[in-house]
């Protein structure tokens, strides 16, 4: 279930339900068909759509799609994919804001008409000295009063596909001495000879964000348009088109803090770049922080909507420490994963008091509090534990570890003692030679000298081959975005290595995106595409705890 909010926004539709001044609420989540999804689009998604669930309401799910040359339908599937795997459900039929282009442009018609839009010819160039600065107020364009025909004419010309793109634009008439830039007579229409993924070629003018925007919130009857702060400045342009226009209904803006992490980049614009420099495999490289990525990683949606409800919503915009995110993952996964085992830098052990081919299968539960089930271990004369777990020689330092004449344990194992080990030509261990001691299946052993440490193992004979995917950070500095020169500098090429391990033969069986925790080792997951019975493949989602000894 969706954490409970009470963040500013649940409050003000609480309020607005209380009073009556909604009767239902409606809210939308409106991407930008541009980009996969990233860290920041599930904050979004998770307040849309969380206040929409808490209180009965529902949430649409809107592409906001006016620049058809950026877009396309993989991001449309992507992002329909993505707010599904986070566990929420749009409401009805997906909706484009492309499905209301006749009913926009019929609006633009009723402005001209009213003489509150008009065509501009002006360039680009010559647009921007006209509009003037922050401190100075803009001028007129000369194109400002043409009468009603001549500009009925020439935006239905412009809709013909007449001039060329650039060669004119629909413009509102609002104030060129208006404090606020966005309200010194704003682009409407402008022409794109563009094939639309939505409307084909029917269409060679496309409205503006900030005319689609808010009309098509009217349109669905969104009550609360939920957007970020740096569409806190559009708000008069949103509500001067509802006002002006004849809205079926009257939405209303409210604005959030973004969220920005440290260690990442969330504009898809950059996000892309690492795409398309081959920085990263894809969108959904399990290190981008898109939320396919963090898929691909080994989050599960549950810790991703726990870290938005962490974090939760302010008024401002401020940069979060991504070990928020990395401690929701943790919290999510040590809390529910299966435990298993895998060997990545494998010492063989012999226990010679076992006959050659001794197998017994051991049942080993995959979780130590949770009723997850149990698998099948075959314990073997022959095992592998890690190189780490063995020391030649006793001392206090070492009393955890395997050393000749000391015990530890296997996990879900028996108890072993080592009596000597063999060295190769480099002078490294090589083998460890080691006794059974018998009856200590999940006990004690008889003569009371129990083993201090426990180790994770996998039988030499038995286990199988995976490949381990092991990430770290992308970018080295905490601030890419802001850190100077360009953000690319900043990225950490090392941040992929890839090593061979042993693993319990039961994980090569296991589904793709089945999340463990190797034990000792860390979280890891089944990748996504890659991992198949013959060929397992398993990413690193997160490392175990800092502070936890291994
Ligand atoms: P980008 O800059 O990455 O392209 P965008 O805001 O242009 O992002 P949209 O597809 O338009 O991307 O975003 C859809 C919704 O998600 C918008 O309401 C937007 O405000 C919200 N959103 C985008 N980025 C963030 C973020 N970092 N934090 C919270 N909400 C975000
Ligand atoms: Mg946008
Ligand atoms: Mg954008």
């Amino acid at each position: 279930a969706t954490p409970i909010s009470h963040n500013f926004i649940a409050k003000i539709i609480q309020d607005d339900l209380a009073s009556g001044k909604v009767a239902k609420v409606v809210t939308r989540f409106p991407p930008e068909p541009n980009g996969y999804l990233h860290v920041g689009h599930a904050k979004s998604i998770c307040l849309n759509f969380g206040v929409a669930e808490q209180f009965g309401g529902e949430c649409n799910l809107r592409f906001d799609d006016t620049n058809p040359e950026k877009e396309n339908q993989e991001y449309i599937d992507a992002i329909k994919d993505d707010v599904t795997w986070l566990g929420f459900n749009w409401a009805g039929d997906i909706h484009y804001a492309s499905d209301y282009f006749d009913q926009l442009h019929e609006w633009a018609l009723h402005l001209v008409r009213e003489g509150k839009a008009y065509v501009c010819d002006l360039s680009p160039e010559e647009a921007r000295q006209y509009r003037g600065t922050l401190t100075e107020a803009g001028k007129n364009s000369p194109y400002r009063e043409r009468t009603v025909e001549e500009n009925l004419d020439l935006f239905a010309r412009m809709r013909a596909g007449e001039f060329d793109e650039g060669a004119c634009v629909l413009r509102a008439k609002i104030d060129m001495a208006s404090p606020n830039m966005n309200l010194r007579d704003p682009i409407i229409y402008r022409i794109r000879k563009a094939h639309h993924h939505q409307t084909g070629d029917k269409w060679c003018i496309y409205p503006t964000y900030d005319f689609t925007h808010g009309q098509s919130d009217a349109i669905e009857g969104i009550t609360h348009s939920v957007c970020t702060l740096e569409f806190e400045d559009h708000k008069p342009l949103y509500d001067w088109f509802i006002e002006n226009l004849p809205v079926p209904a009257r939405p209303r803006q409210y604005e959030f803090g973004r969220l920005n992490l440290d260690y990442t980049v969330t504009s898809k614009r950059k996000l892309k770049a690492l795409v398309d420099d081959g920085v990263v495999a894809g969108w959904d490289d399990p290190r981008m922080p898109t939320i396919s990525g963090m898929r691909r990683r080994g989050f599960t949606p549950r810790s991703v909507r726990n870290f938005c409800d962490m974090i939760g919503v302010t008024r401002s915009d401020g940069m979060v420490d991504v070990a928020m995110l990395e401690h929701a993952l943790r919290d999510d996964l040590n809390k529910n994963a299966p435990r298993a085992m895998a060997v990545i830098n494998p010492l063989k052990v012999v226990i010679e008091n076992l006959p050659e081919n001794h197998c017994e299968m051991l049942s080993a539960p995959y979780h130590p509090e949770l009723d997850l089930g149990s698998r099948e271990m075959p314990f073997t004369r022959e095992i592998l534990i890690d190189q780490a777990d063995f020391k030649e020689e006793y001392s206090k330092k070492f009393k955890k570890k395997f050393t000749p004449g000391n015990r530890i344990r296997l996990r879900c194992s028996y108890v072993l003692e080592a009596t000597g080990y063999e060295k190769d030509d480099d002078g490294n261990v090589a083998l460890v030679r080691a006794n059974l001691i018998e009856d200590t299946l999940g006990k004690d052993p008889a003569d009371e000298v129990k083993p201090k440490g426990v180790v994770h193992w996998v039988s030499a004979s038995h286990s199988k081959m995976a490949e381990l995917r092991i990430y770290e950070r992308l970018f080295t500095s905490a601030t890419p975005d802001k850190t100077e020169g360009d953000f690319m500098e900043h990225v950490n090429r090392d941040s992929l290595s890839v090593v061979q391990a042993y693993i319990e033969p039961a994980l090569a069986a296991v589904a793709a995106e089945s999340n463990f925790q190797f034990e000792r080792e860390g979280y890891y997951v089944a990748d996504r595409f890659d991992h198949t019975p013959d060929a397992p493949v398993f990413n690193l989602t997160i490392g175990l705890r800092e502070d936890k000894s291994l």
